[in-house]
């Protein structure tokens, strides 16, 4: 089968044959894919939905192949931020409880003063996909676990259009434990220090899973994982395959984000056929 003919087949089997957008370039994108798991979630039974996401995933390689993500998507070596903080030698041998318990009760920086509950993270212990976001707000904070709210349900959308669900093969988990907010109570990015000091759990947790791939929601959590300067904009950091703690990392925007920007729910789809195509060549 041709490569057009492949790209053909995997947007048709995802409900998107007709729909395109022509971008600068003369790339063809899909314009809008992540609802195609709502359409396809209800009218298809278990087994034709694996199938059709194992030949999206296949047929997903094909397609970045020729575009142009996979151009500027060439594996890129990044450094790994320096982190000096009280908490870096803390987690480094801790196993899931300890790991856990460690959290809840951490006052390691000032995010513990306003918390609720530590938002620890949620999934499965031996996913091959974790999903990083930034940090808990409001609604997390009091339940205690990352994503819920409208940008969660988002977010639940996204997996299951890569074939994946909340807690099956899927581990979310946030770079920040606690809810940062400013001085009037609403929620706002947390800080260097903040990320320095809660970082080590968060890589505690990639060494305890041992993921196959990372995908970064949002800008800071990127830029924060890849230590870039803020002045970098996520256009610069969407379309490659970076590197974080040995393994692809894939940058797309914050489920919240896109609430509020639908349009660029296309943009998103070419971020997570990237990341499964990372995903199959880091399998194979
Ligand atoms: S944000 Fe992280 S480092 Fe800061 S108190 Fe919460 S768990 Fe500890």
């Amino acid at each position: 089968m041709s490569d057009m003919n492949r790209r053909s087949a995997f947007l048709d089997e995802i409900g998107l044959g007709p729909v395109w957008v022509r971008r600068d370039g003369g790339t063809e994108l899909p314009e809008i894919v992540l609802d195609a798991a709502d359409d396809l979630a209800p009218s298809l039974p278990a087994a034709e939905m694996l199938a059709v996401v194992d030949s999206a995933v296949a047929a997903g390689v094909q397609l970045l192949a020729s575009s142009v993500w996979s151009e500027e998507g060439a594996a890129t070596a990044m450094p790994t931020p320096h982190i000096a903080s009280q908490a870096a030698i803390l987690p480094l041998a801790m196993d899931w409880p300890e790991l856990r318990q460690t959290v809840a009760g951490c006052t390691v920086c000032g995010l513990c003063d306003g918390r609720k509950n530590t938002v620890f993270g949620v999934g499965d212990n031996q996913a091959k996909w974790m999903f990083i976001g930034e940090g808990p707000g409001h609604s997390e904070d009091i339940q205690g676990e990352p994503f819920v709210g409208p940008a969660g349900k988002l977010l639940d959308n996204m997996l299951i259009a890569m074939g994946l669900k909340r807690g099956e093969n899927a581990y979310i988990a946030n770079i920040v434990k606690c809810r940062p907010t400013d001085g009037s109570g609403r929620d706002r990015p947390p800080t260097a220090d903040e990320v320095a000091a809660c970082l080590p759990y968060l890589q505690r947790q990639i060494e305890l899973i041992r993921p196959t791939v990372l995908v970064a929601l949002g800008k800071i959590v990127a830029l924060s994982l890849l230590g870039l300067d803020l002045a970098t904009p996520i256009s610069k950091l969407r379309g490659s395959v970076h590197r974080y703690a040995d393994r692809p990392l894939i940058v797309t925007y914050h489920p919240a984000y896109l609430l509020h920007q639908l349009a660029d729910k296309g943009k998103v789809w070419a971020d997570l056929c990237l990341a499964m195509s990372a995903y199959a060549q880091a399998g194979s």
